[in-house]
């Protein structure tokens, strides 16, 4: 796949969009008004979940740029609710977000990902 770029039009019919709308299953970690968490569908480590907005934004520079302040403030603490819940606080956690080519983004709907469950070892190889 080519990674996003970070500028596009949001497509709804890329495969977070799909999921949000329940048309693909996911592994549900998580779910409020602002915010779904499920299994990666290629772990990168024991613990390895995405956390997409509910909104149609393309990447972070575009959640930044657009969300209401209350989506913004609302995903946040999704996201750190998500890793409470899940028993990663004390042992520590990784957040990662890809965007544009550099990044590597490969899926053109925002999310976080949210990984632990082992020491995570250094923040960027290669
Ligand atoms: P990124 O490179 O940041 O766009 O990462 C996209 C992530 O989405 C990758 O880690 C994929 O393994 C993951 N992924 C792709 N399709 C699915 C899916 N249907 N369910 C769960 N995770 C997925």
């Amino acid at each position: 796949m080519d990674a996003v770029d970070p500028t596009q039009p949001y497509d709804p019919e890329n495969i977070f969009a799909r999921i949000l709308r329940g048309e693909l299953p996911c592994e549900k970690v998580y779910e409020d008004e602002f915010a779904l968490a499920f299994n990666d569908i290629g772990p990168q480590a024991p613990v390895h979940v995405l956390v997409i907005p509910k909104g149609e934004y393309v990447s972070w520079d575009d959640f930044c740029l657009k969300a209401p302040d209350a989506e913004i403030a609302g995903f946040i603490r999704a996201v750190g609710k998500v890793a409470r819940d899940l028993g990663l606080v004390e042992p520590g956690y990784r957040l990662l977000n890809n965007v544009g080519p550099d990044g590597g983004q490969i899926v053109p709907h925002m999310h976080v990902h949210l990984c632990g469950g082992k020491p995570l070892g250094r923040m960027i190889s290669g």
